[in-house]
């Protein structure tokens, strides 16, 4: 399997920062050819950054609406960021679930607009500090798969992000055994949801991914890249954590569909 390195701008950017997609475009290409990476960015961002990108790196969207079109005013559905030029987005991070209150049912109606508008849904899921304290991190995330998943995801439109909550932005990486352990919890509860594909899907793992932690996680078990926020808004950075990735040999190269055009 191909590691998938995303990037997550949030809240940030200017077109001046765009000279970082550039950098991580040209190096990307360059020397990297066995990753697949993408940048998740602010919708003001995307389709210049498509253009900056040159087909080098994929551009994608941080969320999209659940409608088409309509009376929605200030939201945006998955095929304006098609339109735009995005090839993915970004569906129930926790900052949307917490802020926005976004439920599991919302996140599924995401997903699937997501897959409507030909875009990869990157469905993210994780537990709060609490929820892994009392021991219910496992059930957490086993009834977020199965509200935020819609039925017949496949591979091709499809990646899990396992985000922890108590991990994003606090420097606070879990051990690798949990995250070992969650992620193949992840992959059984995929297994039970969307059959023999569920097999297939990339698991992300995200939170306080830097350089220095991202080779060993990137190493583990059932995990197919990392979602990056802090460390994706810099060149230097991003392409550290994408140089850390295992090189796959190019005997089983595979591009999805998704990257491709
Ligand atoms: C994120 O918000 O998706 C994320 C992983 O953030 P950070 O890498 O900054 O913890």
């Amino acid at each position: 399997m191909r590691p998938l390195i995303v990037g997550n701008w949030k809240m940030n950017g200017l077109a001046e920062q765009l000279r970082e997609i550039e950098a991580m475009a040209v190096s990307v290409k360059a020397t990297l050819p066995s990753l697949d990476a993408l940048i998740c960015l602010p919708a003001t961002l995307i389709a210049q950054a498509v253009l900056t990108a040159t087909g080098r790196i994929a551009i994608g969207g941080e969320d999209c609406s659940a409608e088409i079109s309509g009376p929605f005013t200030g939201d945006i559905s998955a095929e304006m960021l098609m339109d735009a030029g995005a090839r993915a987005v970004i569906v129930g991070h926790s900052e949307r679930r917490q802020q926005h209150g976004e439920t599991d049912a919302v996140v599924a109606a995401k997903a699937n607009a997501a897959r409507r508008a030909g875009l990869l849904a990157i469905i993210c899921i994780g537990e709060t500090h609490t929820q892994r304290l009392v021991g219910k991190a496992l059930s957490v995330c086993a009834t977020q798969i199965t509200g935020s998943v819609p039925e017949g995801m496949t591979a091709s439109n499809t990646v899990i992000g396992y985000e922890p909550l108590w991990a994003i932005g606090s420097g606070q990486v879990p051990t690798h055994s949990q995250i070992m352990e969650m992620h193949s919890h992840i992959r059984a509860c995929l297994t039970q949801r969307l059959g023999a594909e569920g097999q297939k899907l990339r698991i992300l793992y995200g939170g306080s991914v830097k350089p220095s932690s991202a080779e060993a996680i990137l190493r583990l078990p059932q995990v197919g890249g990392v979602l990056v926020g802090g460390a994706s808004l810099n060149a230097t950075d991003f392409l550290a954590i994408c140089r850390a990735a295992p090189v796959v040999p190019a005997h089983i190269l595979h591009t999805p569909k998704e990257q491709r055009r």
